[in-house]
């Protein structure tokens, strides 16, 4: 059976045991280089997330601005970065969360939306959904509701989708890779 997606799947390179042992990096700059792949990516994942009613679109540091980007100007819709700790020139607000070894923060300034709209987020791939799930606190203590997510890339066994859907995100993934 052909999977969905399959063409876009063929054009992402593993490199194993980056950047640690065991680890399979999913590298998506062979997909984001390629004419066909960039295109197509950004149109199915702009088709998924046509309806959902989002104000602005955010995309995580720094694949996610890639994706993000292009998403939130096929939807005719503003962009928001969400940051890690200390890149945002201006007022910020954040959330730290914890990572493996120690803590991180992701950032938004604090005008980037007003209290009551939605936003939908973006990043590259989604694995254990820690800095997925950090945005998505940070967006709803400014009163900011995520009405969608979306992932180039799912590693679903590692649960980080099934973990944003538990906590009322809706998902839209294109690629998965089981496995770690
Ligand atoms: P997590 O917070 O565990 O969901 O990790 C998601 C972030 O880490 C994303 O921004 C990815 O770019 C990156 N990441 C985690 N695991 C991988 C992997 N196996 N291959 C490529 N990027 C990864």
């Amino acid at each position: 059976m052909i999977e969905p997606n399959e063409d876009l799947k063929r054009l992402i390179r593993t490199i194993p045991n980056h950047p640690l042992p065991g680890v399979q990096f999913r590298d998506i700059t062979t997909l984001l280089g390629d004419s066909y792949g960039l295109g197509e990516c950004v149109r199915r994942l702009a088709d998924r997330l046509r309806d959902v009613g989002g104000h602005k679109v955010a995309g995580i540091e720094a694949r996610g601005f890639i994706i993000g980007g292009a998403v939130a100007a096929a939807l005719g819709l503003g962009f928001v970065p969400v940051r890690k700790r200390g890149k945002l020139p201006f007022e910020t607000v954040g959330r730290d969360y914890e990572l493996e070894y120690g803590t991180d923060r992701v950032e938004i300034h604090v005008d980037a939306m007003r209290p009551g709209e939605k936003v939908i987020l973006i990043d590259d791939l989604i694995a254990t959904g820690g800095t997925a799930l950090a945005a998505v606190e940070l967006f709803r203590t400014v009163g900011v509701d995520v009405a969608a997510s979306a992932f180039v890339v799912d590693l679903p066994d590692l649960g980080g989708s099934q973990r944003l859907r538990e906590a009322g995100v809706p998902v839209a993934t294109l690629i998965a890779f089981p496995g770690a």
